[in-house]
């Protein structure tokens, strides 16, 4: 009854979007019993649908935010005290809240990983990333004061001159390629609005973080 594929009438050379075949929704969230993956009526993917209550329940991109904060021609990057990538460079970012706008929870996580506060200067770059189902948006943002410390998910947080910036060890694949812009954008005196799709490089594994192709790349 239920087979994954779709759309099969429609032989488009485009690569198929990822499947996303399982469900981290394993329990209701309204009534606590197990779900079973089925594609409701009317609808063409597979959902986390309860086997009590029959509600379905969505999966939805998150989104993450973060800022470059500059700070006499550096930026300012975190390494991880934390799994996904500890030991790497990042850029204070983190998972959107409830609540708040976009500037806002960009804002909040540089004072969370770094200490720092912070004024956004302006809208840097929107990455989205299809197969894991996460969107960035990155904000140009500036200390108020100069003045920052490792928060309790950083080992440490320092000023990068653009030279120097550890691009071998970079925590995420988001993360290189927004300073990668960045670095493109001052070079060229001209800083920009930058809007990508992260892919996976067809045929690498998931750790290997420098085989992914950047479509879609417009600026502004
Ligand atoms: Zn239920």
């Amino acid at each position: 009854m239920s087979s994954a594929s779709s759309n099969a009438s429609s032989p488009a050379p485009s690569p198929p979007p990822p499947v996303v075949s399982k469900s981290k929704i394993r329990f209701c969230p309204a009534c606590g019993s197990p779900t079973k993956l089925a594609i409701p009526d009317g609808d063409e993917k597979m959902r986390a649908i309860c086997s009590s209550c029959g509600r379905v329940h969505y999966e939805n991109p998150k989104m993450v935010v973060g800022c470059l904060v500059e700070h006499d021609n550096k930026v300012l990057l975190c390494r991880r005290k934390i799994e996904p990538a500890y030991g790497l460079w990042t850029l204070p970012a983190g998972y959107l809240e409830v609540g708040e706008s976009a500037a806002e929870g960009a804002s909040r996580e540089t004072l969370e990983e770094a200490c720092a506060d912070v004024e956004i200067l302006s809208p840097f770059a929107q990455l989205d990333i299809p197969l894991i189902g996460q969107s960035y948006i990155i904000f140009r943002a500036r200390l108020k004061t100069p003045n920052f410390s490792p928060g309790p998910e950083s080992l440490e947080c320092a000023l990068f001159a653009l030279d120097d910036i550890p691009f071998d060890s970079l925590a995420f694949s988001s993360i290189i390629v927004t300073l990668r812009m960045y670095l493109e954008d001052v070079k060229s005196g001209n800083i920009k609005f930058h809007y990508c799709t992260i892919n996976k490089r067809v045929g690498t594994g998931t750790s290997d973080l420098r085989s992914f192709d950047i479509d879609n790349h417009l600026s502004v």
